[in-house]
């Protein structure tokens, strides 16, 4: 069945490049000539019945742009069964006959409820922590990695002027990617992430103790979210080491920022496959990364799907920073 009105979303925590998606899924339905309605703040937008008619200078000049200019917000009331039969009837009620929903695992809860309620949707994976199992990328998690990279670059400079050390948290919400690859970038002398358990001693301390003892003078530990308080770990680790060490916070700035090329990129290919799904009206699949291609999956499926950090990959990077 072919489509004539599609949706396009964003939903749950803002990532640079959803913009970039927008741009896509909103120029190539129009391109395959289909109308795009713009849903504001995610789910809700449906409830509040607040869209928005795009046309290709709809998206002008965003494609560079952080944040999403659909604004985003996460709704509980879409989670219950009521809510989502609400919001099927008020696509219909719009015209709209199916959605690219761009967010993360829980946004594709959602996407897989509405497809079942008979608007076909698809997903497209977008959030700064890289934490969704059916694909090895998401969009904004490269942005984020270079943000993160940056600042603890400048991290490092007052660090190697105080010969201290510096406890970088980063997000990541339940999963190390982030913390990994940035940890890597920065030549942490010691990285810590949910998947790899740690001994504060054998982990960090004694690695900063045997660099130290190299003649190493400042260090860098990347610690990922919801690990562990920083506050009371850099004091354990300064009268264990005798090393001055300050903890900081990274937070909410790996969210914003211009997406990178490869953000742009990415979302520019993801947003163009969503649209030649859905204007089929295929629904209730996501899109993917896999092996340098773009692929799909049934939503069902990609949320039972497994991720795995690789622990070999964080031996490596503890290996060459002594
Ligand atoms: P993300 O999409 O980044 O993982 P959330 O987990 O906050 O972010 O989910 C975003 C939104 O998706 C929620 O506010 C809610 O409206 C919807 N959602 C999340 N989980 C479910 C679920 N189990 N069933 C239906 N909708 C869900």
């Amino acid at each position: 069945m072919k489509l004539n009105t599609i949706g396009v979303l964003t939903s749950g925590g803002d990532a640079p490049g959803m913009n970039a998606a927008v741009r896509s899924v909103v120029r190539t339905a129009l391109y395959r000539g289909m109308k795009v309605k713009g849903i504001l703040d995610g789910y809700e937008g449906l409830f509040n019945k607040t869209v928005i008619d795009m046309g290709d200078r709809s998206v002008s000049d965003i494609i560079q742009r952080g944040g999403t200019i659909l604004g985003t917000a996460r709704s509980e009331k879409f989670k219950t069964q009521e809510g989502v039969k609400e919001a099927a009837e008020a696509c219909r009620e719009l015209g709209i006959e199916g959605i690219v929903v761009i967010g993360g695992d829980g946004s594709f809860r959602g996407a897989r409820d509405l497809s079942l309620q008979g608007i076909p949707c698809i997903g497209i994976p977008a959030t700064i922590d890289n934490d969704i199992s059916s694909t090895e990328y998401t969009i904004g998690f490269d942005t984020a990695m270079n943000t993160a990279c940056e600042m603890t670059d400048k991290l490092r400079d007052t660090v190697q002027s105080h010969c201290r050390c510096s406890i970088v948290e980063v997000m990541g919400r339940h999963a190390g990617y982030l913390a990994y690859e940035v940890g890597t970038a920065v030549g942490a002398t010691a990285i810590l992430v949910p998947e790899i358990k740690y001994d504060l001693k054998t982990d960090v301390i004694d690695r900063i103790l045997a660099a130290k003892e190299k003649g190493k003078k400042h260090f860098i530990v990347v610690v990922a979210e919801n690990l562990c308080d920083v506050e009371a770990m850099s004091k354990e680790i300064e009268a264990a080491t005798g090393v001055g060490t300050r903890p900081t916070i990274l937070g909410h700035v790996q969210r914003g920022g211009n997406p990178t090329v490869r953000d742009r990129v990415m979302a520019t290919k993801m947003g163009f496959y969503a649209v030649e799904l859905l204007k089929e009206g295929i629904g209730n699949r996501v899109i993917a990364y896999k092996q340098g291609e773009i692929v799909n999956y049934d939503i069902y499926e990609a949320l039972n799907m497994k991720k795995v950090l690789n622990a070999d990959d964080l031996h490596i990077a503890h290996r060459v920073s002594r």
